[in-house]
């Protein structure tokens, strides 16, 4: 279903400057009408982010392919994402061929994630806690993609990722993020590469914003 609608929103997506071809075979193949609610599905294929309940949303597409793209995930590496929400992008990191570990802290969205993983076929691990703080038993980790907005960068994440490893997280103020894209260059040193604007919801949590 939707196939013609898919290609073009990948065409749309080269147009804007994504040119990474595993990135844009991966989002041919992953059906994003799976990942939102039914009265969504027809939206599903434009490029904006769309509500998933409780106040969240999945990214628009094109930040998907955007920061997969900065992240550049190698066939067999171990991936974190933080924020696994509807599940789309722990989908898109898989069929890059890389091991995803994925951490959501709204159990019903756990849930419901965890039965896309499983309805699919996906081998991914997920887990349901604060993940400001990272995923420990697993680390360290070739890559970490954050997909909520931080106030800064979590410390525990830091640690986690593993000497040459890159890290994509937006950090900033409740509202609007800048981009950063962080390559760990030793324990103590790292290069930062940064782009304006992108406007994700908050990361909750010890290492994140305080709950309203
Ligand atoms: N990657 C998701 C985008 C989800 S939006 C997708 O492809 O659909 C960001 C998600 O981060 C929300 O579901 C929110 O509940 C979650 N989140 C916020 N703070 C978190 C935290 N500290 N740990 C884990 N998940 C968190």
């Amino acid at each position: 279903m939707y196939e013609t609608e898919r290609k073009d929103l990948i065409d749309q997506l080269k147009r804007k400057g994504i040119s990474n071809q595993n990135v844009l075979d991966a989002m041919i193949k992953v059906e994003r009408h799976l990942f939102v609610p039914d009265i969504m599905k027809q939206h599903a294929y434009d490029d904006v982010a769309l509500p998933i309940g409780y106040g969240q949303t999945i990214s628009q597409p094109y930040t998907v392919a955007f920061m997969t793209q900065s992240l550049d995930p190698q066939p067999g590496q171990k991936i974190l994402e933080i924020g696994t929400g509807s599940g789309y992008q722990a989908a898109i990191l898989c069929k890059l061929g890389t091991r995803v570990f994925t951490i959501e802290r709204n159990d019903k969205l756990y849930n419901s994630a965890f039965k896309i993983f499983d309805e699919l076929g996906l081998r991914i691990a997920a887990r349901c806690s604060d993940g400001s703080i990272g995923w420990d038993e697993f680390a360290p980790y070739d890559g970490i993609i954050v997909t909520a907005g931080s106030p800064g960068i979590p410390k525990n994440l830091m640690k986690q990722l593993a000497i040459g490893g890159k890290m994509v997280i937006p950090v900033g103020d409740r509202s609007i993020q800048i981009l950063k894209i962080i390559t760990k260059t030793s324990d103590e040193e790292f290069n930062t590469n940064e782009i304006p604007y992108f406007a994700f919801v908050p990361l909750v949590g010890r290492e994140g914003w305080k709950e309203k």
